[in-house]
């Protein structure tokens, strides 16, 4: 979904490009290259579902699973008026590198019906829910391909998906989804694991560039999950968040903003607009506030060639998937910004994601502490393998988290090698 009217490239078209740079930089090979670069599984289905005015309404629906070469397909689902099945594609297709960098067992695929949640009542998205569950019945299971939740979706819509799985197999079956409510065998931790590995990085990033976090300016675009969590905490570690937005608008307050406060504010009025204490302000005007730390928590396409002059900052922490377009890249890159790609920044979440698997799949379940501690180790182990690549072959952070992505799934496609 486009943020800004004019978008350079899809999403897909941007995720190829950079695979084509990583791949490239890796020298790998023409054969596994075209392997490993395209989906192995695209499915799109159709959902006649009964509205509250007894009409019924027909949505599309997508579900991809871009690889399954080390281990089950891994990915949420996305309810958005904008989705496309280019968009599930590039999703699904970043799910991949991404479970490869953070180095768990999973492979990658996503989810999306294009439609408007907010539009809808809970009866109509249950329907809705269960309906695409079943059409996606087939492909989802604990062991070939677990959803989670992203844009406009959360834990009660992991529950109606568990239901309808369980149901169609009659005995419950916890593992096939994952940021479940805790009641039905969810994980401690995952509800806030997005913003919370945003935050591990974010750490290491600062500790290499000999940026103190206290004190810090902080702009985030989208207070839904990834972005308010990552504000509480860096809000909570001394930073200043000066601006923060959703899709309802911008506010502003160069003293900080009371993150805490709005978290209750923006629960109460469903917005961010008209937090007391804090001046409203464009898009544009929030993209190209001076400050430390940018976190792109939004959509794709945030940042592109025509607005990436804009920024004045020295970190961009892509808690969204995609929101820098490639064009977007090469200039921030050659003006010296610090990017934390998405497939690293991002990765906190799938990686609670795993960890309630595992627990699901053990029927044991951890303390919140040590979620943590095991997340704080991935994200930051993760980081440190990444920016080594980034050093010693002096490639961008992004093309970074690539190389070590793919190369890992480049690595597992070889050993596996092809059947038949
Ligand atoms: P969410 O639905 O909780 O929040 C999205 C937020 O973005 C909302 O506050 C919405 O108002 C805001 N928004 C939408 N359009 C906007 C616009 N044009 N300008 C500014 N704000 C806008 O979703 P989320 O789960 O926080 O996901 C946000 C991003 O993080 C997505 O790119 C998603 O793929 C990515 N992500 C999420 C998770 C996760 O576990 N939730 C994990 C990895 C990546």
């Amino acid at each position: 979904m486009p943020i800004t009217a004019v978008v350079e490239k899809n999403a897909y078209e941007a995720a190829m490009e950079n695979f084509d740079l990583a791949a490239e930089a890796l020298e790998l090979d023409d054969n596994v290259r075209n392997m490993i670069k395209s989906p192995e599984r695209v499915l799109t289905v159709h959902l006649p579902v009964r509205m509250d005015n007894g009409k019924i309404h027909c949505f599309q629906g997508h579900r991809v699973q871009h690889s399954t070469a080390r281990g089950p397909a891994k990915g949420g689902i996305r309810y958005h008026p904008h989705v496309t099945l280019d968009e599930v594609k590039a999703l699904a297709t970043w799910m991949t590198w991404k479970c490869a960098v953070v180095n768990i067992p999973f492979g990658g695929g996503k989810g999306g019906v294009t439609c408007n949640p907010k539009e809808m009542s809970q009866i109509e998205l249950e329907h809705l829910t269960r309906r695409y569950a079943s059409a996606i019945l087939p492909l989802i299971g604990p062991a070939q391909d677990i959803p989670a939740p992203d844009v406009y979706t959360n834990s009660q819509v992991m529950a109606w998906i568990m239901d309808t799985y369980s149901m169609t197999k009659g005995f419950p079956i916890p593992g096939v989804v994952t940021g479940k409510p805790i009641a039905l065998g969810g994980s401690l931790g995952r509800n806030e694991a997005t913003g919370r590995g945003v935050f591990y990085t974010l750490q290491s990033a600062c500790e290499h560039l000999g940026i103190p976090m206290k004190g810090a300016r902080v702009v985030v675009q989208g207070f839904g999950n990834a972005g308010s969590i990552a504000a509480h905490l860096l809000d909570s570690n001394q930073a200043y968040v000066i601006a923060v937005s959703d899709s309802k608008g911008c506010i502003y307050n160069a003293d900080g903003v009371d993150i805490p406060k709005l978290m209750l504010y923006k629960e109460k009025t469903g917005s961010v607009v008209g937090f007391p204490g804090s001046e409203p302000i464009t898009p544009e005007q929030l993209l190209s506030l001076e400050c430390e730390i940018l976190v792109p928590a939004a959509l794709e396409n945030a940042v592109q060639g025509e607005n990436a002059e804009t920024l004045h900052t020295k970190i961009v922490a892509e808690a969204a998937n995609g929101p820098l377009t490639p064009e977007a890249d090469r200039i921030l890159e050659a003006r010296g910004v610090f990017i934390i790609p998405d497939i690293l920044c991002n990765a906190g979440g799938v990686t609670v994601s795993y960890f309630e698997w595992v627990q699901d799949e053990q029927h044991l379940f951890w303390e919140a502490q040590d979620v943590y501690n095991r997340l704080e180790r991935v994200m930051k182990t993760s980081f440190a393998d990444v920016l080594k690549i980034h050093l010693t072959h002096k490639v961008g952070m992004r093309t970074a988290a690539n190389m070590l992505g793919i190369g890992r799934v480049a690595e597992a496609t070889v050993l596996r090698g092809l059947y038949p």
